[in-house]
């Protein structure tokens, strides 16, 4: 079933891991109304870091139960990411566009991919940190995770780099704030565009034309 347009937006952020995605994403949902705009919970089976609550930052699933979840197609995407498996609810993405909430999935390049598949509508941004030294210094001082961990994850970043150019939108990491506003413009742009505009304003375009030539 492909979504119809007057529904909320979905918006796919996709970034080496500490480029700063999910900073990004709960400062933005901060500023705006759960009825506007809502982040979805994935669910994985990577252990909960320090602080992570199941329900709130991902939902946690052995990997038994995520396996039965892909095989009764609960999942809008999902990926093997890092020897862990990650997806997306289908049922909550449909029925939280339904609502006319726009939604921001924080997912990799696998998933970005499949979501552009089924949601053509689909609006992509990539991050980028502005250095890797940068980039290796923000995974450390989020102190989750060891040392080992970081290794691998600095490793992987030039790989998740590499798909950049599918995306539709690029933003450099720098200065928090600003990166901030920038992801802020592309949710303002994407609702005024006229595919929306000509269905929430049906009434007042019909008045408009009415007696028009
Ligand atoms: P079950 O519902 O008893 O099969 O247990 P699960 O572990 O599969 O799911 C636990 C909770 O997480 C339920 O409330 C599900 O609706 C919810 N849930 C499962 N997957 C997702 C997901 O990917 N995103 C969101 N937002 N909720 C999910
Ligand atoms: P991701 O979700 O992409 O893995 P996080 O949002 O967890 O990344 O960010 C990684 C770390 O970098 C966090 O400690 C965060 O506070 C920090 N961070 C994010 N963006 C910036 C920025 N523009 N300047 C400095 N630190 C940042
Ligand atoms: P982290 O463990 O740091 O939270 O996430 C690790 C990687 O998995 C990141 O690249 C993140 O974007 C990706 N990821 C998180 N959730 C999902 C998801 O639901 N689907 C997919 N495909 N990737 C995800």
């Amino acid at each position: 079933m492909t979504t119809p347009i007057a529904t909320g937006n979905l918006f796919i952020l996709a970034a080496p891991s500490g480029a700063g995605k999910s900073s990004l994403i709960r400062a933005l949902l901060a500023r705006h109304t759960e009825e506007s705009m809502q982040v979805s919970v994935s669910c994985t089976t990577r252990a909960p870091r320090p602080g992570e609550i199941d329900g709130v930052h991902y939902h946690f699933l052995t990997e038994t139960q995520f396996k039965e979840k892909i095989d009764k197609n609960d999942f809008y995407e999902w990926a093997h990411v890092f020897g862990n498996y990650y997806g997306t609810s289908r049922s909550y993405i449909e029925q939280t566009l339904a609502q006319g909430i726009d939604v921001f999935l924080d997912i990799d390049w696998q998933g970005a991919r499949q979501v552009r598949e089924a949601h053509a509508q689909a609006q992509s941004i990539f991050i980028v940190p502005p250095s890797l030294e940068i980039l290796e210094e923000r995974l450390r001082s989020r102190g989750q995770d060891s040392d080992e961990v970081i290794r691998s994850r600095m490793e992987k970043a030039h790989a998740e780099m590499s798909h950049y150019h599918e995306f539709d939108y690029l933003l450099v990491n720098d200065k928090f704030d600003q990166t901030l506003a920038q992801l802020e413009h592309i949710v303002f742009a994407q609702r005024l565009k006229v595919a929306l505009q000509q269905v929430r304003h049906a009434a007042k375009l019909k008045d408009l034309l009415a007696n028009g030539g």
